[in-house]
């Protein structure tokens, strides 16, 4: 059986009442949210009295001392920069965490070569991701210096990295995608831009006075 997750926030604001006691929450305390929104108790009202707090970090650890506790509270903290609540941990019983530890301790070996592998893996999806991306673009610049379009491809599937639809499929890489890295390549290596910076003008105005150079470069390659 699924083990219960309630969240547990650590309160930002003092309004907060406990459903059970009545009393008051004081800023930075846990509010153990129920159900129903704004609903909750204090800790001690709470069933985690006697739970043990297991910080985040852990994948494995934080999974299986889940699977053995009866209750699971998710601890959330509130996050001013990024304005909103972040796990800080969980509130699992202590014999579910001895008894997830022992099970990782012995598993450990296996888990790390499960890793690598899946690293490598990843490694191999990406190296085939920027060759097939390499050919898209000499697809559609025919015209591109010979090599040029792996340069392009290489820089950007790092800038993008994570970030583009991991479409190893050449074909189904998308022409606008293509056109901005080919459009930000030149304007580095193909015109003066770089070397524009510094002498008083901002940027659109320095973008805008060697547009026609770019779109007459990705002219040529077209073809
Ligand atoms: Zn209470």
């Amino acid at each position: 059986m699924a083990t219960i997750s309630q969240n547990i926030f650590l309160t930002k604001k003092e309004k907060l009442k406990c459903t059970s006691c009545g009393k008051k929450i004081p800023v930075g305390k846990s509010f153990v949210a129920e159900s129903e929104n704004h609903k909750g108790t204090c800790f001690y009202c709470s069933p985690f009295v006697g739970y043990v707090m297991l910080p985040s970090g852990d994948v494995a650890l934080t999974r299986r001392s889940k699977k053995y506790s009866t209750l699971c509270g998710v601890v959330l903290v509130w996050n001013q920069r990024r304005k909103r609540y972040e796990r800080k941990g969980q509130l699992v019983e202590q014999i579910a965490i001895d008894k997830a530890r022992l099970e990782c301790e012995k598993d450990q070996a296996a888990r790390n070569l499960k890793n690598k592998k899946a690293a490598v893996v990843r490694a191999h999806k990406d190296r085939e991701y920027t060759f097939n991306f390499a050919m898209a673009i000499r697809n559609r610049y025919p015209g591109c210096p010979k090599d040029r379009e792996f340069e392009i491809a290489m820089h950007a599937c790092e800038k993008y990295s994570g970030r583009v639809g991991r479409t190893a499929d050449a074909k189904k890489f998308d022409s606008k995608m293509i056109d901005l890295a080919v459009e930000a390549h030149i304007r580095h290596e193909e015109t003066n831009y770089d070397d524009q910076f510094g002498k008083g003008k901002g940027k659109k105005q320095i973008r805008a006075a060697i547009k026609p150079d770019i779109s007459s470069i990705m002219k040529q390659w077209k073809q």
